[in-house]
């Protein structure tokens, strides 16, 4: 029989089957705790479990459905993990040390895709295409392996590596429950941030079910048909349609949603402010704004001075704004890099 993970079960579901297995449901917190907060990979190593249930679990269970294949660590101290699923698949996940004004604060950026299927211009992940969803295990597993990897303990997750987090919407909201259980990795909700290419049915279901993690919504561009042009997902699902879900919907008692910008040498003009600080006028959103990083999309960075020229126009208006340093470019760990190494098509 093939073993399950068992870092796919919630906690209602780890109590079931310690209760089909004669123990007391208690045990279900006691193994969030050795996975997650002890972070051991063997259930050997649970010593508060008897021998019989320890060999029970692993006749059953599998405590890693991933397993490490590359590391690379950047000249900024970026860390990017390579990993290899069971049935071979290629993902990455990036330990980035410094998150810009939050000095000192470990961030894991993990992956919800193998490979994704949004087709932004700009970014490597798309040039795989889309191969399949991660399991919620997957997605946990990968903060597991870079604690452990690491030495380190972040303090932040963002859904920001390969794949879009509302395709994978059921696996995605089940492991960014299990990161925030008490007796387990025990991350904040104010810490777990999901960021999407803007799928509007995703984002709706997000604030109907009052999902609480921040909600991130990459932009990237102020005027309709520009933006179709570089993401194919404006076309059903255009942006001032956000904009208007954001206004009607989104509780005024949240953190602000940030949305991404990606500059582009064409895409921060002064009209694009003007636009920007148009569209979104009603919405509490913020703006977290990050230079075009390399690849081969042919589109053009833009000029430190035309950055600051952007800025400047985005302070007038009273946009609230982050710039945000890019991490890791050299090892093709930054935002729009990954591209699981060994899908040798996609790199450029
Ligand atoms: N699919 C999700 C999460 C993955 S992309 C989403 O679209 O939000 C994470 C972020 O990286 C997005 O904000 C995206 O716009 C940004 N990004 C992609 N390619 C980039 C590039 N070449 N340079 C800078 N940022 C990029």
């Amino acid at each position: 029989m093939k073993k399950s993970p068992i870092k796919n079960l919630s906690a209602s579901e780890a109590e079931s089957l310690f209760a089909e297995l004669g123990e007391k449901p208690y045990r279900a917190s006691q193994l969030f705790n050795w996975l997650y907060e002890k972070n051991v990979d063997s259930f050997d190593a649970m010593t508060n479990f008897s021998k019989n249930l320890r060999s029970r679990l692993e006749e059953l269970y599998l405590i890693s459905p991933i397993a490490l294949e590359e590391r690379a660590i950047s000249s900024d101290g970026t860390e990017k993990y390579l990993f290899r699923t069971v049935d071979g698949h290629f993902i990455e996940s990036v330990l980035i040390k410094r998150d810009g004004s939050e000095e000192g604060r470990l961030t894991i950026c993990i992956s919800s895709q193998v490979g994704c299927p949004m087709g932004c211009r700009f970014c490597r992940t798309a040039k795989i295409g889309f191969r399949r969803n991660l399991s919620p295990a997957e997605i946990l597993d990968q903060i597991c392996q870079v604690r452990r990897l690491s030495g380190l303990k972040n303090d932040n997750i963002v859904f920001m590596g390969m794949g879009e987090p509302f395709m994978n919407y059921e696996n995605v909201m089940k492991a960014a429950e299990i990161m925030n259980y008490s007796f387990g990795f025990h991350i904040s909700v104010r810490r777990i941030t999901i960021s999407t290419c803007g799928l509007i049915k995703g984002i709706e279901r997000y604030i109907d079910e009052k999902r609480p993690y921040n909600l991130a919504i990459s932009l990237n561009d102020t005027v309709p048909e520009k933006r179709a042009e570089v993401m194919p997902v404006e076309k059903a699902n255009p942006m001032t349609k956000i904009a208007e879900l954001l206004e009607r919907k989104f509780p005024i008692s949240r953190n602000r949603v940030t949305l991404e910008y990606v500059m582009r040498a064409d895409n921060i003009s002064r009209e694009d402010a003007g636009r920007l600080r148009k569209i979104f006028r009603r919405g509490r959103i913020k703006l977290n704004l990050i230079r075009l990083n390399r690849g081969d999309h042919g589109l053009t960075p833009p000029s430190e001075s035309e950055v600051a020229a952007f800025v400047r126009e985005l302070e007038i208006m009273n946009v609230p704004i982050t710039v945000r340093k890019s991490f890791g470019d050299d090892i093709g760990a930054a935002c729009g890099q990954l591209a699981g190494t060994r899908y040798g098509a996609a790199n450029s």
